[in-house]
């Protein structure tokens, strides 16, 4: 190869020669030659110095102008001679600029450019190089860049004249290029996916590597496709309707990986000309995770995170849906509020593991009964509301309510437990118990309260006045609470008479508020408050004490029975409570009795058997209160062996002239005899009841026709008055 020192001075060798200009039609065109016509006088010496001096002046103001331009500017003639070039053309061509001479051939100064190693391309294939560049002198229009020795970049631009010449142009586009290579850089190397897409027909035209490594897609496979045929959803391209070409906001977008995958992007777009065609840069900010995370986020705020079922918030919303949706359609739609039985037992006895899986089990038994367009959410620990739509009949209620209740009642069965729980429920209607979200789940919440104190287990409607009944119960919360405080509340004792003897047995304490406005407010009143709010284990404990302090001074084996709620038995201090009475009064074990009731008995959990065995291990008695109540009454006698069974006083009622009633007396006293446990019947009234429990030989018997209950002093006077008679049937007899 041959190398051209720059510097020193040669003739040049080199044998690229200009090419003629190709005009069109392949002619050069006759320039007009201007020569004095015959019939013109000749001009004179001082015209022709003065037509030199205006072509001078002319010629001068011609270089001032171009010398204005901020581009080079170079004349040349038809044979490529330099007739005249500004002072920017110079200067960009600086270390070459010794060379443009009037009349020098650009072709010759391009040739001594080139051997003295003024453009850098062209080292190492000159003739090449000189020969291209030649060949463009004559192609009009034609643009191309040239490399300068000192690092430059210019653009040449050559125009053909009227008369054969040639106008250069020429523009330092150094910093341009500077600029482009930095953008290359930095669209290059960036970490962020960056493609640029011509604007015409949305191709992919150019593409960096984190892209490449991003969607997985080789830079072929690129350059193949398209912005739509990355996009998951069928849109317009992110640039559509931009007009400002200045994207500051990020739009976000659904994209395709190569591999399928979906990915969501924060798309910022910008116009640009990107190898000479209008293009969008569009750099691609992956946010799936942050996606993510915000819709879990929202997902979180907006659903129990336990059972995923929605919350209230949530609820709340779907509610407002629906009910406006009811407006328009004018049908119904029913709230219904689902509260757990007890389930608080179920914590407490099997941990709060069981517990949770429990919820988790009863919100998918709920799911399962409701239809897609209904509502459901967790709004307490234990408590579920329903919103039911496009209802015909409350009765529609009535059948979810039953589908829920039975869904619940099958047993779960959790870490090999069987967890057996009820449900009851309190049901609102739109339009006639309200209309708006708030009221509906108030007033259902109210039929709710309302069906756990009389009927738990089952359903209840909203009724006008449950309102003013709530806000009864809240006085008598606060009325109770200062009760118990100032020790108000007394036993008052109902007599227990053995029916073959006539004789009392014991009394059965029976908790009497006396209010200072109310007078004596009845136990149904206030004992279902107390067990709601917590109150009924202060309020047993003091039963208990008293009830031991006044059975102490009773004489020789007279018992007293002390009612039990489930409440007290959860607390888990029941045993040590029962003990210190026992202890603090002097009464002997033996003269205790227990009353428990069926429900407690329904939680089967094993704290409650525990205590229950651990307090007849005292030698205290135990006795199920209001037998044949329960769903299942028989079963709870084989769960516990008790001392006593207390007919329930509704078997009692109308028994001389109800036989069936009498059939069941009869079976529960032969079961009791079989199983050694005393048969006690409630709520005798009458002569006729009385006769006919002795008839089939009930042991004792409870009821207004012996007494109601009394308070204590009265009951000092009546064991006085009966020992009295005892001791004058025992003077008789002597
Ligand atoms: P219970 O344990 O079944 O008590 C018997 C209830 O029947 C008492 O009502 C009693 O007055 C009533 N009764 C007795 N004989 C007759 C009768 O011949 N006819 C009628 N119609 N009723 C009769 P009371 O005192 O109103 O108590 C109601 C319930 O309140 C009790 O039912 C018991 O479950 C609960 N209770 C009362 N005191 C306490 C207490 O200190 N602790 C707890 N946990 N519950 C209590
Ligand atoms: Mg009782
Ligand atoms: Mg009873």
């Amino acid at each position: 190869m041959r190398r051209i020192r720059p510097g020193r001075p040669k003739k040049p060798k080199l044998a690229a020669t200009i090419r003629k200009p190709r005009w069109p039609g392949g002619r050069t065109p006759k320039l007009p030659i201007l020569r004095p016509s015959r019939s013109e006088p000749a001009y004179g010496r001082a015209e022709v110095e003065a037509a030199i001096a205006d072509a001078r002046k002319s010629h001068e103001r011609l270089r001032e102008a171009i010398d204005l331009l901020p581009q080079g500017i170079v004349f040349l003639d038809a044979e490529g001679r330099y007739i005249l070039w500004n002072k920017k053309y110079a200067e960009i061509y600086g270390r070459s600029a010794d060379l443009f001479k009037p009349g020098a051939r650009l072709q010759d100064t391009i040739r001594i450019g080139v051997e003295r190693g003024d453009y850098p391309d062209a080292i190492g294939r000159e003739e090449e190089w000189l020969a291209e560049r030649l060949a463009r002198l004559y192609q009009p229009g034609e643009r191309h860049e040239q490399k300068l020795a000192d690092g430059r970049v210019v653009l040449i631009e050559e125009r053909l004249t009227g008369d054969g010449g040639i106008i250069g142009l020429r523009v330092d586009i150094t910093e341009l290029k500077q600029r482009e290579a930095s953008f290359r850089l930095l669209f290059d190397s960036n970490p962020v996916p960056m493609i640029v897409c011509a604007l015409d027909d949305e191709r992919i035209v150019g593409v960096n590597d984190a892209a490449i490594e991003h969607y997985g897609y080789s830079r072929a496979e690129f350059q193949k496709l398209t912005i739509r045929s990355l996009q998951a959803f069928d849109s317009d391209p992110p640039w559509a309707g931009d007009r400002s070409n200045d994207e500051r906001t990020a739009r976000t977008w659904k994209h395709v990986k190569a591999n399928g995958t979906l990915i969501d992007l924060a798309i910022y777009s910008r116009q640009l000309v990107y190898n000479d065609r209008p293009s969008v840069l569009l750099a691609l900010m992956d946010i799936t995770e942050r996606k993510r995370a915000e819709a879990r986020l929202a997902f979180l705020a907006q659903h129990d995170g336990l059972t995923g079922l929605p919350n209230r918030n949530l609820l709340r919303q779907q509610m407002d849906e629906i009910l406006l949706h009811r407006r328009r359609s004018a049908g119904k739609v029913a709230v219904l509020m689902l509260g757990l039985d007890s389930f608080k037992s179920v914590n407490d006895t099997l941990g709060h593991g069981i517990g949770d899986k429990l919820l988790r089990g009863v919100a998918k038994r709920l799911r399962s009964t409701l239809r897609e367009e209904d509502a459901i959410a967790r709004l307490n620990s234990d408590e579920f509301a329903i919103v039911q739509t496009g209802l015909a009949r409350p009765e529609d209620a009535v059948m979810l309510a039953r589908r829920m209740l039975e869904a619940i009642s099958e047993p779960f069965l959790l870490d090999g437990h069987s967890v057996v729980i009820g449900a009851t429920i309190g049901i609102a209607m739109a339009p006639g118990d309200g209309d708006d979200a708030e009221k509906l789940l108030k007033n259902a919440d109210m039929a709710l309260s309302r069906a756990k104190t009389e009927s738990r287990g089952t359903f209840a409607f909203f009724e006008a006045g449950m309102d003013a009944r709530a806000q009864s119960r809240r006085r008598i919360e606060t009325e109770l609470r200062e009760a118990i405080q100032n020790d108000v509340l007394r036993p008052y004792y109902q007599p227990l008479v053995d029916l073959s003897s006539g004789r009392i047995t014991g009394f059965e304490a029976l908790v009497r508020w006396p209010h200072p406005e109310r007078g004596m407010i009845s136990p149904a009143e206030f004992i279902p408050v107390a067990e709601e709010t917590g109150l009924i284990n202060a309020l047993g404990g003091l039963m208990l004490r008293r009830a031991c302090v006044d059975a102490a001074e009773w004489p020789g084996d007279v018992r007293v029975a002390v009612n039990l709620s489930p409440a007290q038995f959860r607390v888990g201090n029941l045993l040590s409570i029962v003990m210190d009475a026992l202890r603090q009064s002097g009464l002997p074990a033996k003269r205790l009795e227990l009353e428990i009731t069926e429900t407690l008995l329904l939680e089967k959990s094993s704290q409650v058997q525990a205590t229950l065995h651990a307090l007849r291990a005292l030698g205290v008695r135990i006795s199920m209160d209001d037998f044949g109540t329960g769903y299942s009454s028989l079963s709870y006698l084989r769960s516990f062996p008790f001392d006593k069974i207390k007919i329930d006083q509704s078997f009692v009622r109308d028994l001389a002239a109800n036989p069936e009633a009498q059939a069941i007396i009869r079976s529960i006293v032969s079961l009791g005899k079989s199983l050694g446990v005393t048969i006690t019947a409630e709520g005798v009234e009458t002569e006729a009841e009385l006769s006919c429990l002795r008839a089939e030989g009930c042991h004792e018997g409870q009821g207004f026709l012996f007494s109601r209950a009394r308070p204590h002093a009265e009951i000092i006077e009546l064991l006085r008055a009966q020992c009295e008679a005892d001791a004058a049937v025992a003077g008789r007899a002597a």
